[in-house]
């Protein structure tokens, strides 16, 4: 058999999100406040954030929560997405580990964050609000909710990160076909692009910059919310319609996964298919399942950040989160795999990876683009460079089953197609990639000079 794929009947998509915190033994640490250094109330999130998503940022008592009709109304547009096992790859890898793959490139995007954009335009639009901020690095983050936007009837302010603003057109193109209004970052438009660009005239900006500009438009803005894409706990929430389709699918196969793979950015598709899994091994029913996050080398948050207080973007705008950070003025090389360029993990993943119920791996830009070439002359399609860093741990994973002759069976999460990538396949197929491994003294600085004081 070449593929097989498992697909669910509408009535069978997930009704709830599931939330790890109510069922976590060490809860993960609260947010601070950034002014009072109290603990984070939902309240607090308000002038930022929707309401719904802030209340469900700090809930940490409810393990479902519902999904709007509205909102899983758009899923049923493309969901449930295939879950495929991947013949032809074993194949190719001489492996006796059964490889599947949950296909969340095929949303109307090419990622999963449309799981996320969605519920969180439609929150804002009932809560009345008119007008959402973002930003977006490599695009994919914008053109989700530039299309989540255009559904619901919200006007989207997206600030791109200059760099893949001048060098990805196609994805600004995409965001401005959904009717969103994309601008540079730095931009002359707020104080702290300014300020950036007083002091560096030719900064190419970074996620952290767009972030601090998108809260600072968002709140000199009357009825404009802030919208962010991943890292935070209400939108890893939203992603485990991932898992929770991947465990029904998983069921129809007959077997269960032994090792779980996502790749890492800010952890919410990473999230998203790992904890409707890892509720197993909470309760107890289950153990053994390894859960990993592959990360790039270049960026290694989980592999050698450190645990601690630290913003969401540069400016310090955000509440300080508890999580494993390469601190926030960490300038991660400009590595094709745009959307794992953060410098932080989040607090869900931090405590999870503390306690032991996790692992990292860190990936380097040209192993993880060898896999995904291996995974498109195999399984056919293009994966996005982000998706290449979780097949290039599941293959690691196969062959060291190969080695020890083990039948296992490994789960990956393809986050998305790389149709708009191929620039950076054309840099890797003539050569021309570079792998990047920021050295100790550099985490060291960057951790120093981003202490909260
Ligand atoms: C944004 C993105 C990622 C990384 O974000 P997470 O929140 O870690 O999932 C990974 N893959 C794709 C295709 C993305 O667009």
């Amino acid at each position: 058999m070449r593929q097989k794929k498992f697909i669910l009947p509408e009535q069978e998509i997930p009704t709830q999100w599931y939330n790890i915190m109510a069922e976590m033994k060490n809860k993960p640490q609260p947010m601070l406040h950034p002014e009072t250094r109290q603990p984070i109330k939902a309240e607090d999130l308000y002038g930022i954030f929707g309401e719904e998503p802030s209340r469900q940022e700090v809930n940490m008592t409810d393990a479902w929560i519902d999904i709007p009709e509205a909102v899983r109304e758009q899923y049923t547009t493309y969901r449930s997405t295939p879950l495929v096992r991947a013949y032809a790859l074993e194949k190719a890898l001489d492996t006796p580990a059964h490889i599947y793959f949950k296909n969340e490139s095929v949303s109307p995007v090419g990622s999963h964050k449309l799981n996320s954009a969605l519920p969180q335009a439609y929150y804002n639009k009932i809560e009345g609000t008119t007008n959402i901020t973002t930003e977006t690095g490599a695009g994919q983050w914008g053109s989700a909710l530039a299309y989540a936007c255009k559904v619901f009837g919200l006007e989207l302010a997206v600030y791109m990160v200059k760099i893949s603003f001048e060098q990805k057109p196609y994805r600004r193109s995409l965001m401005q076909t959904w009717g969103a209004q994309v601008t540079p970052s730095p931009s002359m438009s707020t104080n702290i692009g300014r300020k950036i660009i007083t002091e560096d005239p030719f900064s190419n900006g970074s996620l952290g910059t767009a972030i601090s500009e998108a809260i600072e438009l968002a709140q000199r803005t009357p009825n404009c919310k802030y919208a962010l894409g991943s890292v935070l706990n209400h939108v890893t929430l939203h992603q485990t319609v991932i898992g929770l389709e991947a465990e029904k699918q998983m069921a129809m196969t007959g077997e269960y996964p032994d090792i779980i793979i996502g790749c890492f950015g800010g952890g919410s598709n990473f999230g998203g298919i790992s904890f409707p899994f890892m509720r197993h091994i909470l309760s107890g029913e289950r153990s053994g399942t390894r859960f990993i996050a592959a990360e790039p080398s270049s960026c290694p948050k989980l592999t050698r950040g450190k645990l601690t207080l630290d913003y969401g973007d540069e400016a310090g705008y955000t509440p300080l989160i508890p999580m494993r950070t390469l601190g926030h003025t960490f300038k991660p090389a400009n590595i094709h795999a745009g959307g794992l360029r953060f410098h932080g993990s989040g607090s869900i993943v931090s405590q999870l990876l503390e306690d032991g119920y996790m692992e990292a791996a860190d990936i380097s830009q040209s192993e993880a683009f060898k896999s995904g070439v291996l995974f498109a002359q195999t399984e056919g399609i293009v994966p996005a460079p982000e998706s290449n860093h979780a097949i290039a741990a599941a293959i690691r994973e196969a062959l060291v089953a190969k080695e020890e002759g083990k039948e296992r069976v490994i789960l990956f999460n393809l986050s998305g197609h790389g149709f708009v990538d191929m620039a950076a396949y054309d840099q890797y197929l003539t050569g021309d990639l570079v792998d990047y491994s920021p050295s100790e003294e550099t985490i060291c600085e960057s951790l120093q000079s981003s202490v909260i004081k």
